[in-house]
């Protein structure tokens, strides 16, 4: 375990088997070693400050079907709502007043939000706060959209390819979805210049380690600016609600193989971790995350936009999440970062 783990941060990668090795033979002495390694590659990088991002979740309306997610098209129960220009303009200046210097603007699949109207939002939101990043997450759209969007602000986009293994893919999503389309996103993004974030979740139904491990190499092969892993949490009015959640150790164990093949990556201690585990966030700083995204969406919505159960900070306001997060990372002796933090390899 220990050489493959030398092996990991001296060439940056693992072969298929070897991911798998690793992942198998997960036990609290390779986690350590792997955490301290990977923390010190990330305090070498880029210090003990965690970039904050405010994430806008300014609408749940979706006309996908995913079968982890409480906002697919299906749950008839979640209760729907979209924000509008104004209110995410207003919503932004009030993360600007707290200090965030990203915004990221996250959404189900929602068709009212076409390629001129993003456009017209993000122009908006870049003339208003010029010095802010803006971040997409608005699922899989055309190259033309992508393209339109860069060209009017956006400089990241997140999205996540949710698992690289073709046949867990078609477990985890209905048929008219297709991973092949996922990835002509990812890959498209990249090329028209944006940070671009892939993803997965940990324990999703179905997941074997071979996938967590084909998961690994896509990562090495994409070279994303940016990876968000989060542990699967079951919704209650989807067809997984009687799985299992996903694993907090292993979570925080692959985040710190994500910072050792990926030094200068961007790496999310998501709020899936800090809902199931009540310091699942440190946590993940503590394993090598230098990224935490408080959610800014506003008090009467922020209650529905829920992916799983039990999901944290659903109470609170923007102020609170901005301040409880910052003396979270204080009590682990981090900081916060408000810089935009771009990847250190990005040319605006
Ligand atoms: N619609 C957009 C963004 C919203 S979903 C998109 O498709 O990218 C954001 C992420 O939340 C998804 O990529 C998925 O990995 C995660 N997610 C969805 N349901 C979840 C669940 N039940 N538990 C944990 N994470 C979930």
């Amino acid at each position: 375990m220990f050489k493959l783990a030398d092996t990991l941060e001296r060439d940056g990668t693992l072969d298929k088997e070897g991911f798998a090795a690793l992942i198998s033979g997960r036990n609290p002495e390779i986690a350590l070693y792997l955490r301290e390694k990977a923390a010190g590659i990330r305090d070498r990088v880029f210090g003990k400050g965690v970039f904050l991002r405010g994430l806008l979740e300014f609408s749940n309306y979706c006309r996908n079907d995913c079968l982890y997610c409480g906002i697919r098209r299906s749950n008839r129960l979640a209760e729907r709502y979209r924000l509008n220009l104004e209110e995410i303009l207003e919503s932004c200046r009030e993360g600007y007043e707290l200090g965030f210097r990203t915004f990221v603007l996250q959404s189900g699949e929602d068709p009212h939000y076409g390629e001129y109207y993003v456009s017209e939002i993000v122009a908006a939101v870049k003339n208003t706060f010029p010095d802010a990043a803006i971040t997409l997450s608005l699922g899989e759209r055309s190259r033309e959209a992508y393209a339109r969007w860069r060209k009017s602000g956006a400089d990241r986009y997140l999205l996540r390819h949710e698992t690289r293994n073709p046949d867990h893919y078609k477990k985890l999503h209905p048929a008219d979805m297709k991973l092949s389309n996922r990835l002509r996103c990812l890959y498209d993004l990249k090329d028209l210049g944006y940070q671009v974030g892939c993803g997965f979740m940990v324990g999703s139904p179905f997941q074997r380690v071979s996938d967590l491990a084909e998961d690994l190499l896509f990562i090495k092969e994409l070279s994303p600016q940016m990876v968000g892993i989060g542990p699967f949490i079951p919704h209650k009015d989807t067809p997984f609600k009687d799985f299992p959640p996903g694993d907090v150790d292993l979570t925080l164990y692959l985040l710190s193989i994500i910072r050792i093949m990926e030094p200068s990556a961007l790496l999310p201690a998501t709020t899936a971790l800090g809902s199931l585990d009540g310091f699942g966030r440190e946590k993940g700083v503590l394993s090598g995350a230098n990224v935490i995204m408080p959610i800014l969406t506003p008090p009467g919505a922020r209650k529905k936009y829920l992916l799983y159960d039990n999901k944290i900070c659903t109470g609170d306001r923007a102020a609170e999440c901005r301040f409880c997060v910052a003396r979270r990372l204080d009590s682990i002796g981090h900081g916060v970062d408000v810089s935009r933090g771009d990847h250190p390899g990005f040319r605006p």
